[in-house]
């Protein structure tokens, strides 16, 4: 081993700034690096959190060349793996990467350098960790720094959730324990904690650095139906000057529509009649798609078009974007929401990498959220409650009151940008909202109050669309069924238009004044704030009162249940929760098939109870 160290410099000269300069030729160092680099070079557990793009990478790879031993990099993208290994052999510092992808010849090779010595920097996929020999072979080595890139994956908490990634520790138990660097582009405190946990890091130093984007126009945009969001995604690409867009959708079925949509589009306005309705840019946008449905041949074409510019909006799924560092892009739309603010964050933060001004829009339509709701269901059980709870974020953000960016920093626990206070940029700090409770038009005032009158009245068992129905006054089956225009509040913003009510609506949520329940059927309720804005005005009505023969309804489908119950020798609220009553009542489902409609009210229980219940509904 003694020749090997001979090839290092004495740790007098270990001068990381030296080295910025000579071996990677930059010449400051970006927040957080230094304090990175100087805590593994000193032997001490480190804890990264840094944005995509920020040079995560340096804080492990100047080290590697400054200290004696390997520095073993776990990472889980043989794309981005091979990329790093070339930049660095081009500066001259022995690096190489294992991973499924490499020929016997170059396996060979890099097992003979290793068993050799001659590798300052090993990539490996956690995968590989499983194999016997070649634990052994890394246990025959000298690993001096262990790296571990992506670290959130290791986290139930975080969204990338990577079983391989579990062994690490004891990976790293196994190779003596040596110092450790975990990094991660997204990981809120939670996951922090996780990660350092599950890698065994002593008394790690955090670095939690970068992540505002100060060049960044963040914005979320209420949508009531997809054609609202397509003319909003239109209105949006109409702005893009240069550059490109990328517009992320949850599906693929939704990308190829909306590339279709926008390609149709980009062609009509081609044509005299359209053309001043667009910029001269977006009326020459190229548009293409990409998702993981797509060969790889033509996955790998779209990607290099995209790079070269000669598509200019990429319709995408999040299959599109890990390793992406194209700089001009413009604008990022989410055409659905997203499942996390990590996600969302990291997807929309592909815009601006050139640090020109770039918009990031949400364009957000509830129901949209079921998709998401869709996707955790699908992901079995164990994880549904941490996705919920990400996704809960997430819906959240969407009506933050305060600036856009600090939403972020908080949930990254960047501390000392937040510090440094609001951007000026995005739709919150531009156009703070407005509740319109506190208008002095009188108008709008008995809006509001309208708005508000309603919601309360109909107590937590209507969305929006229902609600804004109900205020413009249409007669829709639903409505006339449920006996809802007999209401007070019915057609009393009849003069207004729908989208205009909407707009209202979403403003009393985003200030406070109404609230959102329930992820896959959402439902309205006033708050607090909003109750005693309404106190003193007219007295609110008890919520069964509100809708005729609700409460009568409700009675009976108890006295049924009591039975039902009794009949199986259960507890009532084994066969219905209340809550589910109530809603049966209020919903008055006229057939079996409506009754499935109602959530709580599983296959199973549709076929037990199903024709009783509907029995006394339309009794
Ligand atoms: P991350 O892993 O955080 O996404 P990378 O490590 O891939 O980011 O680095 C992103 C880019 O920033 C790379 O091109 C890298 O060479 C460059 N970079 C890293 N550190 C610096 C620095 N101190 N000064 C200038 N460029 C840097
Ligand atoms: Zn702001």
């Amino acid at each position: 081993m003694s020749d090997r160290l001979d090839l290092f410099p004495p740790s007098s000269s270990l001068d990381p700034d030296r080295q910025l300069r000579h071996l990677f030729g930059f010449t400051d160092f970006r927040p957080g690096q230094r304090e990175a680099i100087e805590a593994v070079l000193a032997g001490r557990d480190v804890l990264a959190v840094m944005p995509t793009g920020q040079g995560k990478s340096l804080c492990f790879q100047l080290p590697a060349t400054l200290q004696p031993g390997l520095t073993l990099v776990i990472s889980p993208l043989i794309a981005l793996m091979k990329d790093q290994v070339d930049a660095l052999r081009a500066k001259g510092i022995a690096a190489a990467a294992f991973h499924s992808g490499l020929s016997e010849s170059e396996r060979d090779r890099v097992v003979q350098d290793l068993k050799l010595g001659r590798l300052r920097l090993l990539y490996v996929a956690p995968e590989r960790v499983q194999h016997d020999w070649f634990m052994r072979l890394l246990r025959s080595a000298w690993v001096s720094l262990f790296a571990v890139d992506e670290a959130h994956c290791i986290s139930h908490w975080g969204h990338d959730f990577r079983p391989d990634y579990l062994r690490l520790g004891a990976l790293r138990r196994e190779l003596q324990s040596p110092p450790c660097l975990a990094l991660t582009a997204t990981a809120t405190p939670m996951v922090q904690a996780d990660i350092a946990e599950k890698l065994g890091l002593r008394d790690p130093l955090r670095v939690v650095t970068g992540f505002r984007r100060p060049n960044l126009r963040f914005s979320v945009q209420p949508c009531g139906s997809t054609a609202e969001k397509f003319s909003a995604l239109e209105q949006a690409l109409a702005e893009v000057q240069d550059g490109s867009a990328i517009v992320y959708c949850a599906t693929r079925k939704h990308v190829e529509e909306v590339a279709v949509a926008l390609s149709r589009v980009s062609l009509a306005s081609r044509t005299p009649r359209h053309a001043s309705r667009l910029t001269p840019h977006a009326s020459r946008l190229s548009v293409g798609y990409y998702h993981a449905g797509l060969d790889d041949d033509l996955r790998a074409k779209v990607h290099e078009q995209f790079l070269s510019g000669r598509i200019a909006v990429l319709v995408a799924t999040n299959a599109f974007g890990m390793g992406i560092d194209k700089p001009d892009v413009r604008l990022v739309v989410h055409y659905d929401v997203p499942g996390s603010l990590e996600a969302y964050y990291q997807e929309a933060g592909r815009a601006g990498r050139d640090g020109r001004p770039a918009s990031c829009v949400l364009l957000f339509h509830r129901q949209d959220v079921r998709t998401q709701e869709y996707f955790i269901k699908q992901s079995g059980n164990e994880q549904a409650d941490t996705l919920r709870e990400l996704l809960r974020r997430m819906v959240a953000y969407t009506s933050v009151e305060t600036c856009r960016q600090l939403a972020f920093l908080d949930y990254f626990g960047d501390i000392d940008e937040r510090a440094l206070g609001p951007c000026g940029r995005c739709d919150r700090c531009l156009d703070p909202p407005t509740t319109g409770a506190t208008a002095t038009d009188p108008e709008e005032h008995a809006a509001v109050q309208a708005v508000l009158h309603t919601v309360a009245c109909l107590h937590g068992r209507f969305g929006a669309t229902r609600i804004v129905e109900v205020l413009h006054g249409g007669l829709s089956k639903q409505v006339t069924r449920l006996r809802l225009h007999t209401m007070a509040g019915f057609g009393q913003l009849r003069s207004w238009r729908r989208p205009a009510i909407t707009g209202l609506v979403q403003r009393l949520i985003a200030s406070g004044y109404l609230r959102v329940e329930g992820l896959e059927f959402p439902v309205l309720e006033i708050t607090a704030k909003g109750a005693s804005m309404l106190d003193g005005k007219e007295p609110l009505l008890p919520s069964s009162s509100s809708l005729p023969n609700d409460a009568d309804l409700f009675e009976r489908l108890r006295r049924l249940r009591t039975h039902l119950a009794a009949e199986e020798g259960v507890a009532p609220f084994v066969v219905f929760h209340d809550k589910t009553l109530r809603l049966i009542a209020s919903r008055r489902p006229a057939s079996v098939a409506e009754l499935g409609e109602i959530p709580g009210i599983g296959p199973a229980k549709l076929e037990r109870y199903g024709r009783k219940v509907v029995e006394i509904v339309n009794e």
